[in-house]
């Protein structure tokens, strides 16, 4: 089998920027991703609400990706009313692309340690590839031992190359070197509501409707 994957990257996206789309940009085209779905999280288990409501993070990742056809929006998790967990939509993604469709569940290296976490975490290697995003000259070898013993095992036994991806549905860790951007959604909420600059932090057309719809400025 060889069949271009498919990237999926979900977060709060709260507000989506630069450091979300150069970790996609970057992964479509290190790891040969026939597209990136970008998954706005609705109700976010493990960790506080969004500051703003799901339907203004929707709609700031679509005016964020207009430009680049590789990459879709995907409102499963913001329309769904029960908490959502990433392993019910790489469910639904299984069933819905079939079993032969590569699929590479994208995130940084911060987000990777704290994989243990997320709810049903082991059953993932068994719908999706994990791509993880690491600074060049900062692996993720160097980093492993921070995580649990679990998670270690797994990375040990799953760590494969770009080549993989392509070959097989589900199931291989692969760490890609990517600059990052110290660009954080906490940055940009904290420096709107101190009436700072966000210029070049994102796209101009989110901030924009940031402004229009004044968010994250104190009530
Ligand atoms: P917050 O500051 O609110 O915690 P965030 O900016 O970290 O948000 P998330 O929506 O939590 O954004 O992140 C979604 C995914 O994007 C995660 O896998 C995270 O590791 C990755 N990511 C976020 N910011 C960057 C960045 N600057 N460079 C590379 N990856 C990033």
């Amino acid at each position: 089998m060889n069949k271009k994957p498919i990237g999926i990257l979900g977060g709060t996206f709260d507000p989506i920027h630069y450091g979300h789309l150069r970790l996609a940009e970057e992964m479509l085209e290190l790891a040969g991703l026939q597209q990136i779905r970008f998954i706005p999280t609705g109700n976010p288990p493990h960790r506080d609400t969004p500051q703003v409501p799901a339907k203004h993070r929707s709609q700031m990742v679509q005016l964020a990706i207009a430009d680049q056809p590789a990459f879709v929006l995907d409102e499963r998790e913001v329309k769904r009313t029960a908490k959502c967990y990433t392993i019910h939509t790489l469910q639904e993604l299984r069933a819905e692309l079939g079993k032969d469709q590569p699929l590479c569940l994208l995130m940084g290296g911060d987000a990777f340690l704290q994989l243990h976490t997320w709810h049903e975490w082991e059953k993932i290697l068994g719908l999706a590839h994990i791509v993880v995003g690491f600074r060049p000259g900062f692996t993720l070898e160097e980093r492993i031992h921070s995580a649990t013993p679990a998670l270690q095992q797994h990375y040990q036994q799953r760590l494969c190359d770009v080549n993989y991806l392509s070959q097989h549905a589900f199931g291989g860790i692969a760490e890609l070197a990517i600059p990052k951007l110290e660009i954080s959604a906490t940055l940009i909420r904290a420096r709107v509501a101190e009436n700072r600059t966000i210029r070049y932090l994102l796209p101009a057309v989110v901030a924009n409707y940031i402004y229009q719809h004044n968010l994250y400025t104190p009530c």
